[in-house]
């Protein structure tokens, strides 16, 4: 039924690297899920697969001394939403992660191949991107770490190298302490379907201003974005339903969805606005402000 010439499956990392840089026409998989469906449809023909299912050093999530929080790239979506660090100190990538797919999905699908696939409407991204997480990614000859908001290359494209396994996804406490989050993802089905559109925000509000906001969409243009001119006129302002309105408005100065069968870019301008606009309110609820006298 699939066309796979050859599997090779390492049990620690540096193998994984060794085998690699060896051979580096190899296809890595992680969960499959996205994998297999290509191969399903015949795009990889013959393909070698690398697995990095047996690298333990890939699983996990950690809470280091400093308050970073490390995912391993092989953690899965149900390990993410149950988990207790993730809940305590994260909660909106816990409701990113349970929002994708359906069951079956989330307990193979993995937190890595979900970034690596390079899908605009990847449940992870824009989460991530509002955390500012960091990637870690490593080669035979060392690491590099990179902001997941310099990874996305275009539609189904990312920034790895020939040889390189993304390990890790780091998040600083700077970039979660005092925040709060809300993950907005709108789809055609209530399960087991991409986003037409998805929304993050991330903020601190502090004498019902916004000290810190960031926004971020999904399937709002070739890559996920933030929406960093909305973000800068935000800051400072005193909140009230007016700003709310301009703040969700100036989120169109960095998007540009395209028209396609799950839905007009003109529906999905007005997405952007009105999921902005309700996953804002619901982020200053949570910090205690208000935004109507
Ligand atoms: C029925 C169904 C429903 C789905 N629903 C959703 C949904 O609602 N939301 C959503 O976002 N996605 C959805 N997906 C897509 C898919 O499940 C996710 O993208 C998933 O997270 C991919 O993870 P994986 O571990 O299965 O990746 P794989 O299929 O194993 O790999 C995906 C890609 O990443 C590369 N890769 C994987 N791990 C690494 C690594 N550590 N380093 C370098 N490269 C790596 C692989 O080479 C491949 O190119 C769905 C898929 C199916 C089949």
């Amino acid at each position: 039924m699939f066309s796979i010439k050859k599997i090779y499956q390492p049990i620690t990392l540096a193998e994984a690297l060794e085998i690699y840089t060896s051979n580096p026409q190899l296809k890595i998989i992680a969960g499959g899920t996205d994998v297999l469906i290509s191969l399903h449809h015949g795009k990889l023909d013959d393909v070698e697969l690398l697995s990095i299912k047996n690298l333990t050093e890939l699983t996990g999530i950690n809470y280091l001394t400093d308050g970073t929080i490390e995912i391993g790239t092989m953690t899965t979506f149900t390990e993410i939403f149950r988990n207790e660090i993730i809940n305590k100190y994260i909660p909106i990538l816990a409701e990113a992660s349970v929002s994708m797919g359906g069951p079956q999905i989330r307990n193979n699908a993995t937190i890595g191949g979900n970034i690596c696939n390079g899908a605009v409407s990847a449940d992870s991204a824009p989460t991530l991107f509002v955390l500012n997480a960091d990637l870690r990614i490593v080669n035979n000859e060392g690491v590099r770490i990179v902001p997941i908001t310099e990874f996305y290359a275009g539609p189904g494209k990312v920034k790895l190298q020939s040889g390189e396994i993304l390990t890790h996804i780091i998040i600083k406490k700077a970039d979660y302490k005092g925040m709060y989050g809300k993950y907005i993802k709108f789809s055609n089905r209530k399960a087991m379907d991409i986003a037409m559109l998805s929304v993050a925000t991330l903020g601190k509000v502090k004498n019902n201003k916004f000290t810190d906001l960031r926004i971020a969409l999904g399937v709002s243009a070739p890559t996920p974005i933030r929406c960093t001119k909305a973000e800068s006129f935000a800051f400072n302002k005193t909140i009230k339903e007016e700003l709310i309105k301009q703040i969700s408005e100036k989120t169109l100065l960095n998007a540009n969805p395209r028209h396609s069968w799950r839905g007009s870019k003109v529906y999905r301008e007005h997405l952007i606005q009105v999921l902005t606009e309700r996953a804002l309110k619901e982020i200053i609820t949570m910090s205690g402000g208000k935004w109507h006298e």
